[in-house]
C-alpha cells in the first residue's frame, strides 16, 4: 500500500548521517531532536505547543488524561474510524458515544453529533479521516455551545488545510482544543518506528500534558498526577525533521496520484471516487473507492494475483466489534458506516506512484470491475 523504500533512497545520506548523528551523541532519550522537531512542527503548523510522545493512540490517551475527563464522562467520536480513537476512551473509563459520518465524504456527521449531546458529554473526538479535516468551523460552534472540549485525531490529515467560510486557513488539528497526531510509519509524515505528537495552544493545558507524558513529574521525582511513560525517541525526531521538509511535496505527490484514480474511474457506475469537502484541502492518506455490484473480495483477490495491493478500512463498524458492543447499540443504527464497511476498498497511496504504476492499477481494477 505504501513504499517507503523509494522514498528512503531519496533521503537516504541525509537520514544516515542524522541517524548516525544521534548515535554518536548517545542522546537516544529527549536528546536536542526531539526538541527542535517539535519547535519545527509547531512552525509549520502554525500552533504555540508540540509535545511528542510515543505514538498517536497515546496521544489521544494524555489528551484526556490532561483535561480531567472521569469516568462516567461521554465522548462523542465516529462510528467509522481506526479503533484507537474509541479504545482510549473505554480504556480510561469514558463512555465512547458512536455516531455516523457522511455518506460521500467519511467525515463525522455534525448534525448526529448534536443528536448524541446529553448533560453527560464532555468532549467530542472529531476525526480527520482519509487525510481531509473534518466540518471544525461546525464543530467548534457546538463545542461553544454545549461547554465542551475537542479532541481532533489527525493521525491521517496532518499537514491538510482547514478553510473556515470566511477564507481563512488553520492546519487541521490546531482548531481543537488538541489535536493529536501519529508518526507510525505509513502515516503522511512517517517515522521509522512509532513516534506521535499533541497540539495545543492552550499553555496551562500544554504543561498538563508534558507532565503526564513524563510520568506525572513537573520537577524529577516529584509526581504531582499519576501519568504514563509516553516519547518520541531521539533517533525517530532526527527522522521527522528531515521529513518534515517533504511534507508539502508528499502531499502534492498523493494528490496527483489521487487525480489520476478519479480520471480513470469517472463515470464508472460501479465505482464511486472519493468526494471532495469544500472546508478542507485533501492531503490523501487514503484512496478510498465505495463499490457497487462488485464483489470486493473477489476484486481484492484479483488484484492480490496482478501484485496490486488493495485494503479495506475498515470493515467492520466500532458499534458491532465485540469490544463496543453494548445496550446503547444495534446492527442498522449507523447505516451509512454499516454500508461503508460493507463497500470500500482503498487502493496503494503513496508518495512514489508514476504514471506507469498507476496505469498498472486503475487498468487491473477496470478490467475486474468491466467483466464482472
Ligand atoms: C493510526 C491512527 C491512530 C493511532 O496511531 P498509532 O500511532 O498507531 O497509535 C489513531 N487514530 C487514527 C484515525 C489513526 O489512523
Amino acid at each position: 500500500m505504501v513504499d517507503l523504500k523509494q522514498q528512503y533512497e531519496k533521503i537516504k545520506t541525509e537520514v544516515d548521517v542524522a541517524i548516525q548523528n544521534v548515535i554518536n551523541n548517545t542522546a537516544f532519550i529527549n536528546g536536542p531532536e526531539v526538541k527542535i522537531f517539535a519547535e519545527d512542527l509547531a512552525k509549520y503548523l502554525n500552533v504555540k505547543h508540540v509535545i511528542p510522545c510515543a505514538n498517536g493512540t497515546d496521544a489521544l490517551q494524555i489528551s484526556m488524561m490532561a483535561l480531567g475527563l472521569k469516568s462516567g464522562d461521554e465522548v462523542i467520536t465516529a462510528d467509522f474510524t481506526y479503533v484507537a480513537t474509541a479504545e482510549v476512551i473505554g480504556l480510561l473509563g469514558l463512555i465512547p458515544v458512536l455516531v455516523d459520518v457522511n455518506p460521500n465524504t467519511f467525515d463525522i456527521d455534525v448534525k448526529a453529533i448534536e443528536k448524541a449531546i446529553t448533560s453527560k458529554t464532555k468532549a467530542i473526538v472529531p476525526v480527520h479521516l482519509f487525510g481531509q479535516s473534518a466540518n471544525m468551523e461546525a464543530i467548534m460552534a457546538l463545542a461553544k455551545k454545549h461547554n465542551l472540549y475537542v479532541i481532533e485525531d489527525v493521525a491521517q490529515a496532518i499537514g491538510a488545510d482547514y478553510i473556515f467560510s470566511n477564507g481563512e486557513k488553520k492546519k487541521a488539528g490546531t482548531i481543537g482544543t488538541v489535536g493529536c497526531t501519529s508518526f507510525f510509519p505509513s502515516k503522511n509524515l512517517g517515522c521509522y518506528g512509532d513516534g506521535g505528537a499533541i497540539y495545543t495552544n492552550d499553555d496551562e493545558l500544554a504543561k498538563k500534558i508534558r507532565t503526564i507524558a513524563n510520568h506525572g513529574q513537573s520537577v524529577q521525582y516529584v509526581h504531582d498526577s499519576i501519568g504514563v511513560n509516553s516519547r518520541l525517541d531521539s533517533i525517530q525526531a532526527a527522522i521527522l525533521r528531515i521529513k518534515l521538509k517533504h511534507l508539502d511535496s508528499y502531499a502534492a505527490a498523493r494528490n496527483k496520484a489521487a487525480e489520476y484514480y478519479d480520471k480513470a474511474f469517472a463515470n464508472n457506475s460501479k465505482i464511486k471516487t472519493p468526494q471532495r469537502v469544500k472546508f478542507s484541502n485533501h492531503v490523501f492518506h487514503q484512496y478510498t473507492l465505495q463499490l457497487n455490484g462488485i464483489d470486493r473480495v473477489k476484486l481484492k483477490d484479483y488484484l492480490a494475483s496482478k501484485d496490486v495491493p488493495a485494503m479495506i478500512y475498515y470493515p467492520i463498524p466500532l458499534h458491532l466489534q465485540k469490544a463496543y458492543k453494548n445496550d446503547r447499540y444495534k446492527e442498522g443504527d449507523f447505516p451509512v458506516t454499516e454500508k461503508l464497511c460493507a463497500s470500500v476498498i482503498s487502493l496503494p497511496m503513496h508518495t512514489e506512484l508514476d504514471e506507469e504504476t498507476l496505469k498498472y492499477i486503475t487498468d487491473s481494477v477496470l478490467q475486474f470491475v468491466n467483466k464482472n
